[in-house]
């Protein structure tokens, strides 16, 4: 879990998935093709990352109502002429962390698709280990 919120490779759990900081919109989604400490292909298939906005989704509707809950309870006190403005302060608040969600949501994916060293292998670890230098 720690490894998903800090946007490490599944795999070594030192590698950054994402080059570049996250509030510079020219590297939002700057994901290096491999990591950089162990190799590990962070693009398992043409489109891999299409499938991350459903998760994207469900964590912004997800924070986005608690987040709108807690301000409706906490400073209107569930007023209900104060609802609209509630879910207009969060979704000002969710354009803040859009970045870190976007990423977050890619981290997420991959870690869904992760099975274990033996398994999350690319071709090209498997030649690496042929020749007995992949070392995994
Ligand atoms: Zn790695």
């Amino acid at each position: 879990m720690r490894d998903i919120l800090l946007l490490k490779c599944p795999r070594c759990r030192e590698g950054n998935l994402f080059d570049g900081a996250a509030y510079n919109p020219k590297h939002i989604i700057n994901m290096p093709q491999q990591c950089h400490k162990c190799k590990q292909p962070f693009f398992l298939e043409p489109g891999f990352y299409y499938g991350a906005m459903y998760i994207s989704y469900a964590l912004n509707v997800g924070i986005g109502g608690m987040i709108t809950f807690f301000i409706w309870w906490l400073i209107w006190e569930f007023d209900i002429d104060y609802l609209v403005k509630s879910a207009f302060i969060t979704t000002g608040l969710l354009i803040l962390i859009f970045p870190y969600s976007l990423r977050l949501s890619r981290s997420m994916w991959l870690y869904l698709f992760y099975k274990g060293k033996a398994t999350f292998y690319s071709e090209h670890d498997k030649i690496d280990i042929g020749k007995g230098d992949g070392g995994y």
